[in-house]
C-alpha cells in the first residue's frame, strides 16, 4: 500500500492497492456478495470486531470497494472513505448520519435538484429545521450558523451557475459554532479543490462524474475522519442499502489513474474556449470561476488550481436562442451529466433544474437563455470551431 506522504497523483494510482496471491498488477474485481469463515469461531470474532482486510458481506465492505474507498481517502488528504451506490446516496448517509429531529442545518441555495429535494423535502419530514442561504454572502452564513446549527451543507462550486463558496470562512464560522461542514465537491473534483484540507469535516463525491470521467458509472464516496466513517457513517450506509457494486468500484479505481491528465486537459480546453467566447455579441454572459470576471473571482483563485470543466454561457435569457445554439451542434452532445470524456451540453432550466418555480430559479441566476457546457477530451480547436460556429448562427 502507498505510504501517506506520496503526492496525490501518485495516491491517485497506487493508493489503497492490495494484491491478491496470484500478484496481479492491475486491481481485481472481487465480484462476491459473501465471504466464508474457516470456523464457526472466526465467523463470532469477525462479527465482533473486522479487523483490516476482513470481511463479512459486500453490503457492509469488499476488498474492491475498500481499494477505491483508501485511494480516496489518500487523495483528498483525510483519514478514511466509505463508497456509496451514487453520489445520492452519498449525500443522503452524509446528512442523515449526524442529524435527528430538531437539529438545525444551514445550506447554500444553489444546489443541484437531488440535494435540494433532501434538504428541502426530505429532512423536514423527519423533524430537521433546515435553512437557506446565499451561499455567496459571508454575512448570511455569518447570521445563520449559530451555536445551535447541527451542520453546514454547501456545494463548494454550484450547478449550473458555478457559484463559489468561501470555503475558509465557512469552514471556521461552522467550526466555531462546532456544527459539521459537509461539502459536496463534485462539480470541482478532487483535482482542483481540496474541500478536506480547505476545512470541509466531511467531503461528498459523485464519483459517476470527472472519477469514473467516462461516463459509465454511477458511484459515490463519503470522505471524513476515521471515527465518523466508520462510525455513525459506516453503521447508516451498511444498513440502509446504498452500497456500491465491486464492479462499479473497479471502474472507480481505474478512473482515479488517469484522473489529474483528463481534467487537466478537460479544465485547459474550458478556459480557452471561455477566454474566446467571452465577450462574444450573441452572449450575455460567460461564467467560469477562473474568468476574472466570475464574481469570487479571487475566491475561486485562492481555493481552485484550475477553473473546472465546466462552463456556462448566458444568451440573455433567450431560450430560443440556447435551443438553436444546441440544435446547431454535433460533437457536443446534449445530456444532462458532466465530467465525462465526451464534450456534453445541458440547458438547466428545461431539465435539471425544471422542477424550480420560476422565481427560485431567478434567484440563482438560472435564466432560459443559460446553457452549461461540460468540456470533454476531444481536441480543443474542433470544440472551439464547433461552438463559435454554432454561437455565430444563432
Ligand atoms: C451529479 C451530482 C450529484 C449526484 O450524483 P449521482 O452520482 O448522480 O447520484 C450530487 N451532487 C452534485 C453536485 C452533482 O453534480
Amino acid at each position: 500500500m502507498a505510504k501517506q506522504s506520496l503526492k496525490k497523483q501518485t495516491q491517485a494510482v497506487h493508493g489503497g492497492g492490495v494484491r491478491s496471491q496470484f500478484g496481479e498488477t492491475s486491481e481485481a474485481i472481487f465480484l462476491t456478495q459473501g465471504f466464508v469463515y474457516d470456523s464457526p469461531e472466526q465467523a463470532e470474532e469477525r462479527f465482533i470486531e473486522s479487523k483490516e482486510n476482513e470481511f463479512i458481506y459486500s453490503r457492509y465492505g469488499n476488498p474492491t470497494v475498500r481499494m477505491f474507498e483508501n485511494r480516496m481517502a489518500l487523495v483528498e488528504g483525510l483519514e478514511d472513505a466509505f463508497a456509496t451506490a451514487s453520489g445520492m446516496a452519498g449525500v443522503n448517509g452524509a446528512l442523515c448520519s449526524v442529524l435527528s429531529a430538531g437539529d438545525k442545518v444551514v445550506s447554500s441555495r444553489a444546489l443541484f435538484g437531488s440535494c435540494l429535494f433532501i434538504l428541502e423535502n426530505v429532512l423536514p419530514r423527519f423533524g430537521v429545521n433546515v435553512e437557506f442561504v446565499d451561499g455567496t454572502d459571508n454575512s448570511q452564513w455569518e447570521s445563520k450558523v449559530t451555536p445551535d446549527t447541527k451542520a453546514v451543507f454547501i456545494e463548494t462550486v454550484s450547478n449550473p451557475t458555478l457559484e463559489v463558496i468561501d470555503l475558509n470562512f465557512v469552514s471556521k464560522l461552522a467550526a466555531r459554532n462546532d456544527a459539521i461542514l459537509i461539502a459536496d465537491n463534485a462539480l470541482a473534483s478532487p483535482q482542483f479543490l481540496q474541500a478536506g484540507i480547505n476545512g470541509a469535516d466531511i467531503v461528498v463525491y459523485s464519483a459517476t462524474k470527472h472519477i469514473d470521467g467516462q461516463g459509465r458509472s454511477l458511484g459515490g464516496i463519503v470522505i471524513g475522519s476515521n471515527d465518523y466513517i466508520r462510525g455513525p457513517f459506516e453503521a447508516y450506509l451498511k444498513h440502509t442499502g446504498g452500497a456500491i457494486s465491486p464492479f462499479n468500484a473497479w471502474i472507480m479505481l481505474k478512473g482515479l489513474e488517469t484522473l489529474e491528465l483528463r481534467t487537466n486537459r478537460q479544465a485547459d480546453s474550458a478556459l480557452r474556449i471561455c477566454q474566446e467566447l467571452e465577450g462574444h455579441e450573441n452572449l450575455s454572459n460567460v461564467i467560469y470561476p477562473h474568468l476574472p470576471n466570475h464574481p469570487q473571482y479571487a475566491v475561486a483563485k485562492g481555493l481552485m488550481t484550475k477553473g473546472g470543466t465546466v462552463f456556462a454561457i448566458d444568451f440573455d435569457g433567450n431560450k430560443d436562442a440556447s435551443f438553436k445554439f444546441m440544435n446547431n451542434l454535433e460533437i457536443v452532445r446534449i445530456s444532462n451529466n458532466f465530467g465525462d470524456a465526451k464534450s456534453l451540453v445541458t440547458h438547466p432550466a428545461t431539465t435539471t433544474h425544471q422542477r424550480l418555480s420560476e422565481e427560485q430559479r431567478a434567484s440563482l441566476g438560472i435564466t432560459d437563455g443559460l446553457v452549461r457546457v461540460s468540456v470533454g477530451l476531444e481536441n480543443p480547436d474542433d470544440l472551439l470551431e464547433e461552438l463559435v460556429s454554432a454561437i455565430k448562427s444563432i
